[in-house]
């Protein structure tokens, strides 16, 4: 993942915003994965479980765990203080689970047999809004920067995003957006960032945002319905990216 962008970077565009403006004001759109770009098909869940398994010992480690909206290290830290409670003893290295996730996460993808999708309007909605130089489009998901690669790989649409903060960079999705953040203004410099705003399908996309200090689009795409999501008082929220127009209309008015 590119980590800098040059002085001499040619514009997305010829003859675009960036070229009239080079020091102009840009926006960072931080897109969260499951729920709201992809939906895995029960590919991730899976992949981690079979990991929990293998490097853990513990079988059907995340039956009873919520993980939507979590941070990949505080699931596999909840499976561990959960199998504790039930009397296991349960010793494992993360990094080790990491590995062990990523191979299965590929099978699982490869296999066909689980109904991975590119969630509707996603494809369409990146392609306008990467068209745009006054937006940066990057990830603030609760997936390890590995498994954010391969989950938006498998769909085509990696290639849209040139930042992150990850669930490998902290545990706290707060601190995954403000990851973000840093990274997207670093990547933007010399023009510098005015707005970031998360796109997200859970509560916990909408109040870590806050937390970070960022703006938050509520897709109801996901595992929540729009009347749940309108509980934590997203800036706005869309049935799914196929409402590209709305969010599109919110981000133009600055
Ligand atoms: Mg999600």
């Amino acid at each position: 993942m590119r980590t800098e962008k040059g002085k001499n970077q040619t514009p997305i565009l010829s003859g675009s915003k960036q070229d009239q403006n080079p020091g102009g004001m840009m926006q960072l759109l931080l897109f969260d994965i499951d729920g709201t770009l992809v939906d895995t098909g029960g590919a991730g869940s899976r992949a981690m479980t079979l990991a929990f398994h293998d490097i853990c010992g513990v079988e059907d480690a995340f039956s009873s765990i919520s993980m939507a909206g979590m941070t990949d290290p505080t699931i596999l830290e909840e499976a561990v203080s959960m199998a504790r409670e039930s009397g296991r003893h349960v010793d494992c290295n993360f990094e080790d689970v990491y590995s062990s996730y990523l191979d299965h996460l590929q099978n699982e993808l490869r296999s066909g047999a689980n109904p991975y999708r590119v969630l509707p309007g996603v494809t369409e909605t990146l392609d306008e809004l990467h068209e745009d130089p006054d937006f940066l489009l990057g990830l603030a998901t609760g997936n390890i920067a590995e498994g954010a690669r391969v989950k938006l790989e498998h769909g085509n649409i990696y290639h849209y995003f040139k930042f992150g903060g990850y669930g490998s960079d902290h545990g706290n999705r707060t601190h995954v957006v403000k990851r973000a953040v840093k990274r997207g203004s670093e990547y933007a410099a010399p023009r510098d960032v005015t707005r970031a705003v998360v796109i997200g399908d859970t509560p916990r996309d909408i109040i870590h945002a806050r937390e970070a200090g960022a703006e938050v689009v509520a897709v109801a795409s996901g595992f929540h319905s729009r009347e749940v999501l309108a509980e934590f008082n997203p800036d706005l929220i869309l049935d799914s990216l196929e409402e590209g127009h709305a969010l599109w209309e919110y981000l133009s008015r600055g």
